[in-house]
Protein backbone atom coordinates (compact mmCIF):
# COMPACT_ATOMS: atom_id res chain seq x y z
CA UNK A 1 0.00 0.00 0.00
CA UNK A 2 2.50 3.12 -1.42
CA UNK A 3 0.02 5.19 -0.59
CA UNK A 4 0.08 4.84 3.66
CA UNK A 5 2.03 7.09 5.91
CA UNK A 6 3.97 4.65 8.22
CA UNK A 7 1.76 6.13 10.66
CA UNK A 8 -1.20 4.62 8.37
CA UNK A 9 1.05 1.15 7.65
CA UNK A 10 1.59 0.62 11.11
CA UNK A 11 -2.30 1.41 12.33
CA UNK A 12 -3.50 -1.27 9.44
CA UNK A 13 -1.16 -3.69 11.16
CA UNK A 14 -2.57 -3.18 14.17
CA UNK A 15 -6.28 -3.43 12.86
CA UNK A 16 -5.56 -6.53 11.03
CA UNK A 17 -3.79 -8.60 13.64
CA UNK A 18 -7.10 -7.76 15.43
CA UNK A 19 -9.51 -8.73 13.02
CA UNK A 20 -7.92 -12.39 13.09
CA UNK A 21 -8.93 -12.29 16.56
CA UNK A 22 -12.61 -12.00 15.31
CA UNK A 23 -14.63 -14.85 14.83
CA UNK A 24 -17.79 -14.58 12.76
CA UNK A 25 -21.12 -16.20 13.49
CA UNK A 26 -24.39 -16.30 11.94
CA UNK A 27 -26.22 -15.43 15.46
CA UNK A 28 -27.83 -11.84 15.23
CA UNK A 29 -25.26 -9.12 16.59
CA UNK A 30 -25.81 -8.23 20.26
CA UNK A 31 -25.08 -4.12 20.22
CA UNK A 32 -24.26 -2.21 23.47
CA UNK A 33 -24.30 1.37 23.64
CA UNK A 34 -24.78 3.10 26.84
CA UNK A 35 -26.10 6.09 24.79
CA UNK A 36 -28.51 4.93 23.81
CA UNK A 37 -32.27 3.90 25.27
CA UNK A 38 -34.02 0.70 25.81
CA UNK A 39 -36.32 2.27 22.70
CA UNK A 40 -32.93 2.63 20.58
CA UNK A 41 -33.02 6.01 20.18
CA UNK A 42 -30.00 8.00 21.22
CA UNK A 43 -30.30 10.22 24.25
CA UNK A 44 -28.61 13.67 24.42
CA UNK A 45 -29.99 13.29 28.87
CA UNK A 46 -27.82 10.11 28.81
CA UNK A 47 -24.80 11.91 27.06
CA UNK A 48 -25.03 14.60 30.02
CA UNK A 49 -25.25 12.32 32.66
CA UNK A 50 -22.21 10.36 31.33
CA UNK A 51 -20.06 13.57 30.64
CA UNK A 52 -21.15 14.81 34.43
CA UNK A 53 -20.10 11.39 35.67
CA UNK A 54 -16.68 11.54 35.39
CA UNK A 55 -15.02 10.39 38.73
CA UNK A 56 -12.04 12.61 38.82
CA UNK A 57 -13.42 15.92 37.24
CA UNK A 58 -10.77 18.55 36.51
CA UNK A 59 -11.14 22.41 37.83
CA UNK A 60 -12.52 22.87 33.93
CA UNK A 61 -14.96 20.14 34.54
CA UNK A 62 -16.45 20.98 37.82
CA UNK A 63 -16.55 24.88 36.59
CA UNK A 64 -18.97 23.52 33.25
CA UNK A 65 -20.64 20.78 34.78
CA UNK A 66 -20.86 22.06 38.32
CA UNK A 67 -22.27 25.15 37.55
CA UNK A 68 -26.59 26.27 37.48
CA UNK A 69 -25.96 27.34 34.36
CA UNK A 70 -28.37 26.05 31.59
CA UNK A 71 -27.84 22.76 30.18
CA UNK A 72 -26.85 24.44 26.50
CA UNK A 73 -24.61 26.81 28.31
CA UNK A 74 -22.85 24.49 29.42
CA UNK A 75 -22.79 22.77 26.53
CA UNK A 76 -21.73 25.21 24.62
CA UNK A 77 -19.05 26.42 27.07
CA UNK A 78 -17.38 22.83 27.10
CA UNK A 79 -17.16 22.80 23.49
CA UNK A 80 -15.72 26.11 24.08
CA UNK A 81 -13.04 25.20 26.49
CA UNK A 82 -12.21 21.84 24.20
CA UNK A 83 -11.54 24.02 21.30
CA UNK A 84 -14.71 22.34 19.52
CA UNK A 85 -16.62 25.08 18.70
CA UNK A 86 -17.48 25.97 14.79
CA UNK A 87 -15.35 28.76 14.39
CA UNK A 88 -13.63 29.39 11.36
CA UNK A 89 -10.61 27.87 12.10
CA UNK A 90 -12.36 24.39 12.92
CA UNK A 91 -14.49 25.15 9.81
CA UNK A 92 -11.81 25.47 7.37
CA UNK A 93 -10.10 22.33 8.78
CA UNK A 94 -13.41 21.03 7.67
CA UNK A 95 -12.95 22.46 4.53
CA UNK A 96 -16.86 23.86 4.99
CA UNK A 97 -15.26 27.41 4.58
CA UNK A 98 -12.14 28.60 2.32
CA UNK A 99 -10.19 30.70 4.62
CA UNK A 100 -10.27 30.83 8.41
CA UNK A 101 -9.64 34.83 9.34
CA UNK A 102 -11.85 36.27 11.22
CA UNK A 103 -14.38 38.57 9.85
CA UNK A 104 -14.78 41.23 12.55
CA UNK A 105 -11.61 42.42 12.46
CA UNK A 106 -9.39 40.66 9.65
CA UNK A 107 -6.66 40.16 12.13
CA UNK A 108 -5.60 36.71 12.39
CA UNK A 109 -7.18 33.45 12.48
CA UNK A 110 -10.68 32.41 13.53
CA UNK A 111 -9.93 30.50 16.96
CA UNK A 112 -11.96 29.77 19.87
CA UNK A 113 -9.28 32.02 21.89
CA UNK A 114 -9.51 34.46 19.04
CA UNK A 115 -13.29 34.51 19.33
CA UNK A 116 -13.28 35.27 23.20
CA UNK A 117 -9.96 36.83 24.45
CA UNK A 118 -7.66 38.03 21.21
CA UNK A 119 -10.04 39.54 18.96
CA UNK A 120 -10.33 43.47 18.81
CA UNK A 121 -13.96 43.59 19.29
CA UNK A 122 -13.76 40.99 22.23
CA UNK A 123 -11.00 42.88 24.22
CA UNK A 124 -13.21 46.10 23.52
CA UNK A 125 -16.44 43.77 25.11
CA UNK A 126 -13.99 42.31 28.09
CA UNK A 127 -12.77 46.06 29.06
CA UNK A 128 -16.52 47.14 28.68
CA UNK A 129 -17.61 44.50 30.90
CA UNK A 130 -14.40 44.77 33.30
CA UNK A 131 -13.36 41.71 33.21
CA UNK A 132 -9.08 41.45 33.02
CA UNK A 133 -8.36 38.95 30.19
CA UNK A 134 -4.55 39.69 29.67
CA UNK A 135 -3.54 36.48 31.82
CA UNK A 136 -5.84 33.99 29.99
CA UNK A 137 -4.64 33.60 26.60
CA UNK A 138 -5.96 29.86 25.67
CA UNK A 139 -9.38 28.76 25.21
CA UNK A 140 -9.12 25.96 27.87
CA UNK A 141 -8.19 28.13 30.07
CA UNK A 142 -11.66 30.58 30.05
CA UNK A 143 -12.54 29.22 33.61
CA UNK A 144 -9.94 31.11 35.11
CA UNK A 145 -10.83 34.48 33.88
CA UNK A 146 -10.97 36.61 37.09
CA UNK A 147 -14.37 37.94 39.07
CA UNK A 148 -15.05 41.50 37.73
CA UNK A 149 -15.21 43.46 40.53
CA UNK A 150 -18.51 45.06 40.64
CA UNK A 151 -19.47 41.31 40.72
CA UNK A 152 -20.10 40.34 44.32
CA UNK A 153 -18.25 36.90 45.74
CA UNK A 154 -21.19 35.66 46.81
CA UNK A 155 -22.85 35.51 43.72
CA UNK A 156 -20.52 33.75 41.83
CA UNK A 157 -19.84 31.16 44.36
CA UNK A 158 -23.69 30.55 44.41
CA UNK A 159 -23.51 30.54 40.56
CA UNK A 160 -20.76 27.75 40.73
CA UNK A 161 -21.75 25.97 43.85
CA UNK A 162 -21.90 22.32 43.50
CA UNK A 163 -25.27 21.19 42.09
CA UNK A 164 -26.55 18.30 44.16
ZN1 LIG B 1 -11.14 39.11 15.13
Amino acid sequence: MPRLSPQATEELQIAQELLQQVQLADAHDTRQNPLITMTGTFSAALLYKLLKSGQQQDDRAKFIWGSHAAQRVQFFTWHLLNNRIQCKENLFKKKITSNSTCEVSSQGTETAAHIMLECPFAKVFSELIKVQTDNITSAPDIHKLPRPSYIPATHVNATLEEKE
